[in-house]
This record gives structure tokens, sequence and C-alpha cells, in this order.
């Protein structure tokens, strides 16, 4: 099911644009998925911060993440919480622990309907407007 179809439902969900996320949210929304890397640790990390969850250094850059990682933990979602999120229940929301840095929580849509610790996982960008993107990962086969 394409998420785009269901956007209004998930309009009122999406958060508001700031200093920080601003960057990691055009990038997802061209569909890119960015970290912050620290220049002085070479650290990735997210979500971004204005210095380093490593080091606390400020010097801080963008790189490009390949979004491929490993479940890490999950749940799978059996109640609509949220009424943007009925047509896809049951579905997972895991824990990734991407290959090149931070662990990312976002909600797995498509899966079959087995997930295991460890099991690879690719993110997916959907983008659900003009300007908004939707981090999703999905199972790699
Ligand atoms: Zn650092």
């Amino acid at each position: 099911m394409q998420i785009k179809e269901n956007f209004n439902a998930f309009e009122d969900l999406v958060p508001p644009i700031t200093e920080l996320n601003k960057s990691y949210r055009e990038n997802l929304a061209e569909g890119r998925l960015v970290l912050q890397a620290c220049m002085l640790c070479n650290k990735n990390q997210y979500p971004f911060e204005s210095f380093c969850y490593e080091c606390g250094s400020t010097d801080l850059t963008e790189v490009s993440s390949t979004g491929e990682g490993s479940v890490y933990s999950f749940v799978k979602v059996h109640q609509p919480y949220h009424p943007a999120f009925k047509p896809f229940i049951p579905y997972f929301v895991s824990t990734v622990q991407l290959d090149d840095g931070p662990r990312m929580l976002a909600a797995m849509f498509e899966s079959d309907d087995v997930l295991e610790i460890g099991d690879r996982v690719a993110a997916r960008i959907e983008k659900i407007s003009e300007t908004e993107a939707m981090l999703l990962f999905e199972k790699i086969r």
C-alpha cells in the first residue's frame, strides 16, 4: 500500500521543522538519508544535535547513510493507536542498528509476518507530499 494515498491521515503526525532537523528532513524529502558526522572523532549520529554525542565536539558535518542495517529490537503493532496507521495493521516498529552508525526507529509496513532480531533491513523513503517524506525500513530479501 502506498503511503501517499493515506497522507491526509499522516499530516497531523508530521513534526515541526526546527533548526536541527531541517537538513535531515529536506534530504529525506529528496530521497536521501543523511546522518550527522563528527569531524573530530568520526562518529555518525542521529538524531541531529548541536554537539557530538560521543566527544562533545560542535564540529559536525553531514554524511549520506547507506540506510542498511539489522534489526536491533522490534514490536509488532496490532492496535491502530492513530487512524493513519489503521490500513497497515499489523505492522512492525523496529529499532535498526545502521551499518554506518546510529540506531534509528521506524515502522516496517510491508514485511512478512515474521521478523527476527538481526534480520537485514534497508531504509525505504516514502514521499508523502511535495515537502515531506517518511522513513520506513524493509527486509532485504
Ligand atoms: Zn565526536
